[in-house]
């Protein structure tokens, strides 16, 4: 049997890898400037941490891997990071400690989405949620967070684009207006949309289908319905973000459907050619059902998270290289079975002193050795024959000015060092 990849998933290969530890590096070195701590939850929940009454959209009703274990357990892979945090910081009562939880995550979600660029159905998302606080600044501060990590990693093209829900009450009203707004038109929708005016009229405005028809386009905006206090909260984030000169946009529309949303959303939108529908880097906003939803007390929290596959291809788009790939600095060419052992001692004394080092294990020709250290980018070559032995010698070589020199045996890795203090 020919063995394939599951469809919507795929290999990063060794030639790849080091882009994934780059950003992974870069993401954790930038999230620990905003004092977040990382936490690592299980990629498998009991089906309800996800499927909630309340709980409406597409991605939890239709696209979630779920299975019976062979206990009979309901148990779902995670499509996305927020519940199962949230799962955690209930079970784990991280709210008796500490009244603002701050917390990041890196790591794969499971859609059953159609594949498609930008699109899978095993992907990885890096998130943040402050769990335990409702204060404009704390919103301001996780769009100020997603902004300058956008501009540190030297994106361009990028929008942040801003709105609010309101509060429940703001909330209620803005459904209300949306249900009477839609009701005259929802024989002309799509099926999807018929069943969201009842359940989460909101939706609507997010349909794939619908996106251009007329209704959606002339539909009320939040704004219109937020009552006093919805908006004197709205303004104060504003006024922070002023205050660092973030730039941003307000996007009356965006009201990312999540039932559990309220007061600040935003989404991270890639201006980039070729980047078609996959165009949204990242997003999140307020919640406050979602606590008392998985059994802990009324708190609310904030929260985002980026898609890595679409951030590297964002950098690629910007031809942004965060990181090099790792250089061979010494390649050892031996030729006998009794001199690989030599080999390996020279290796692990190279490596003692941090020196990226390899050779062949499969005693090609000389020509052969020499492609493989060359397709490493080695430095030098450590060349290990018969005769040099006799002699206690090996000849190294610079790749780059292709001078080769005679070294005793005992001082290659003095020999290396010098040269790489050059
Ligand atoms: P969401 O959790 O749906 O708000 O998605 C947040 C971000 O995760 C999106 O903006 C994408 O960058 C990324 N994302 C969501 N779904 C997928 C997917 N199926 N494949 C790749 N990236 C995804």
């Amino acid at each position: 049997m020919a063995a394939n990849r599951v469809k919507g998933t795929y290999d990063v290969l060794p030639s790849e890898s080091y882009k994934w530890v780059a950003l992974e590096t870069k993401i954790r070195e930038i999230l620990s400037l905003y004092n977040l701590k990382e936490i690592r939850t299980p990629m498998m929940e009991y089906s309800n941490v996800f499927h909630r009454d309340s709980e409406g959209s597409d991605m939890v009703t239709k696209e979630t891997y779920d299975f019976v274990d062979r206990s009979n357990r309901a148990l779902t892979l995670r499509p996305e990071g927020t519940a199962g945090v949230i799962r955690s910081y209930v079970e784990n009562k991280l709210y008796a400690s500490q009244e603002l939880e701050k917390v990041y995550y890196i790591g794969p979600n499971f859609r059953y989405e159609r594949p498609g660029k930008g699109r899978y159905r095993q992907f990885s998302q890096f998130g943040v949620e402050a769990i335990g606080t409702v204060d404009p600044a704390l919103d301001a501060e996780m769009i100020i967070l997603a902004y300058d990590f956008i501009k540190r990693l030297g994106l361009k093209g990028v929008k942040v684009r801003v709105n609010t829900l309101g509060d429940q009450e703001s909330r209620d009203r803005y459904q209300e207006a949306l249900v009477k707004h839609f009701t005259p038109h929802i024989h002309e929708l799509c099926e999807d949309c018929k069943n969201r005016i009842d359940k989460n009229p909101l939706r609507i405005l997010d349909c794939k289908i619908d996106y251009k028809h007329e209704s959606v386009i002339n539909a009320p905006t939040p704004l219109d319905l937020l009552n006093d206090a919805s908006r004197a909260y709205f303004d104060e984030v504003k006024s922070h973000l002023e205050m660092c000169g973030i730039d941003y946009v307000i996007a009356p529309k965006l009201v990312r459907g999540l039932d559990y949303y309220s007061h600040t959303v935003f989404e991270i939108e890639a201006d980039i050619k070729g980047f078609g529908a996959a165009n949204v880097l990242g997003g999140g906003g307020r919640y406050q059902k979602l606590v008392s939803e998985l059994g802990g007390p009324d708190l609310g929290g904030i929260g985002f998270a980026f898609g890595m596959e679409r951030l590297l291809m964002a950098l690629e788009a910007n031809h942004i290289e965060l990181n090099e790939d790792v250089e061979v600095d010494c390649f050892v060419i031996t030729f006998s079975k009794e001199l690989k052992k030599i080999g390996t001692k020279i290796l692990y004394d190279l490596r003692q002193e941090n020196f990226v080092s390899d050779m062949n294990y499969t005693a090609k020709s000389f020509k052969g050795q020499l492609k493989q250290a060359l397709r490493f980018n080695s430095k030098y070559l450590i060349i290990l024959g018969d005769e040099e032995y006799a002699r206690g010698v090996v000849g190294i070589k610079d790749t780059k000015t292709e001078i080769q020199e005679e070294i005793k045996i005992e001082n290659i890795t003095a020999y290396i060092k010098k040269k790489m203090e050059k």
